[in-house]
């Protein structure tokens, strides 16, 4: 089964799909090269991923990471980076690059961020003057950036807020403010707007939101707002309802999802693309993610553990040395955890390395039909001292048409 659709600068090749849940595998064709669904991308908040160098990212085989729109802004600044001719300049990275709309960080490191019909109004970090960060400003600043996906300033509300008239604002001028960027956007021959749905908890309001954005027919579909410490049922809840509404032709990337758990569920529920900075900032507290859970690497358990971090991995940290890796120990993250970086980066690398796997190994279980059989076995590694898989997690797959526990 294959089909094909070509939209502005990316297109989006569908190979195949769960005959049981959502889950679907594709092949992303951007400016700079394909990228391979259901992905995550690992979030390099300053133009690098802490703890790796751009080699160190490709190695990975990471083919599209995210850059925050709002720190590229700050440093090295808009005319520099129209000088240098774009963040895959500044970064040496030949691959592609997603900007998230800086909207976001605006409000969440920014306490005195206040959004108005206008778009965000803040004081500068710098030396305290009023700003304003308007649809058309962060739309300009992306393209200045040059990444080949930006995302929409959007109106985003904790999903957890009771202020249902705030939360029917926010998805209203998030729409109003999707019309703004995209007549704002001077790259769409290669550069891809995606539209956010907004909406908070409420079904409703996400379905009259995707009703809306859809007809605005951007070459992908963002839905955001989560993780924002709702319950992971109401998550699954919204996830659903979104995909169920959006083409089968684009891409859909759930915004803010990282662990395990919370992708391998969102994969059978529809969805395609993630990002989150838990691999990552967990990998700096001695954190590495296993098939078998996470292992906190600075516990004294580990003082004499000298197997790698994970058995089998392939990572440049965890690989042999007679296999060209390095051959590090979990006693030697241990010893290392209290000096910081250079445990911080060899977990980074074993991290980013295990989730990108992991994404692989979802698409081939999709491409071969056995996603269902994938899921129960990595819930029953995942989890191993519960008696079994959560059950937000066993009621959004079994929605789907997958049964953990049959
Ligand atoms: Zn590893």
């Amino acid at each position: 089964m294959s089909s094909a659709t070509t939209l502005s600068a990316l297109t989006f090749e569908l190979k195949g799909r769960c005959s049981r849940s959502k889950a679907r595998a594709s092949t992303l064709t951007l400016p700079h090269g394909p990228v391979d669904l259901p992905m995550f991308m690992p979030v390099a908040t300053q133009a690098s991923l802490k703890g790796l160098t751009p080699e160190q990212l490709e190695e990975t085989s990471c083919r599209l990471c995210l850059n925050n729109t709002y720190h590229l802004g700050l440093k090295p600044g808009q005319a520099a980076l129209d000088a240098i001719g774009g963040a895959h300049k500044l970064q040496g990275w030949n691959y592609n690059i997603l900007t998230d709309s800086g909207g976001f960080q605006m409000v969440s490191l920014l306490k005195l961020a206040k959004v108005t019909e206008d778009g965000v109004r803040f004081l500068s970090p710098h030396d305290g003057t009023p700003m304003l960060l308007t649809p058309e400003h962060s739309i300009d600043l992306q393209n200045s950036i040059g990444s080949d996906i930006i995302m929409q300033l959007d109106d985003v509300i904790q999903t957890t807020s009771p202020d249902y008239d705030r939360m029917k604002e926010a998805m209203e001028r998030s729409v109003r403010w999707l019309d703004r960027c995209i007549a704002a956007h001077k790259n769409p021959d290669r550069q891809n707007l995606f539209c956010i749905i907004q909406g908070g908890l409420d079904l409703e309001m996400r379905r009259e939101c995707c009703r809306e954005m859809v007809k605005r027919d951007t070459p992908g579909v963002a839905v955001g707002g989560l993780s924002g410490g709702e319950a992971k049922s109401e998550f699954c809840k919204v996830v659903d309802t979104c995909t169920d509404l959006l083409p089968q032709q684009k891409p859909r990337y759930v915004m803010g999802i990282g662990y395990p758990e919370d992708i391998v569920v969102a994969v059978g529920l529809g969805a395609d693309m993630f990002d989150c900075v838990w691999p990552t900032r967990t990998a700096r507290f001695g954190n590495a993610i296993t098939a078998y859970g996470v292992l906190n690497l600075k516990h004294a358990r580990y003082a004499e553990d000298f197997a790698p971090m994970e058995e089998g991995c392939r990572c440049t940290a965890c690989r042999p040395r007679a296999e060209g890796g390095l051959g590090v120990t979990r006693a030697y993250i241990h010893h290392l955890a209290a000096k910081e970086t250079v445990g911080a980066h060899l977990v980074t690398m074993h991290n980013v390395h295990h989730m990108l796997d992991l994404m692989k190994r979802i698409r081939n279980a999709i491409l071969e039909d056995s996603y269902a059989a994938f899921a129960k076995d990595f819930f029953l590694k995942y989890f191993p001292k519960q008696k079994g898989p959560p059950d937000w997690a066993v009621e959004a797959l079994k929605g789907a048409g997958i049964d953990l526990l049959d």
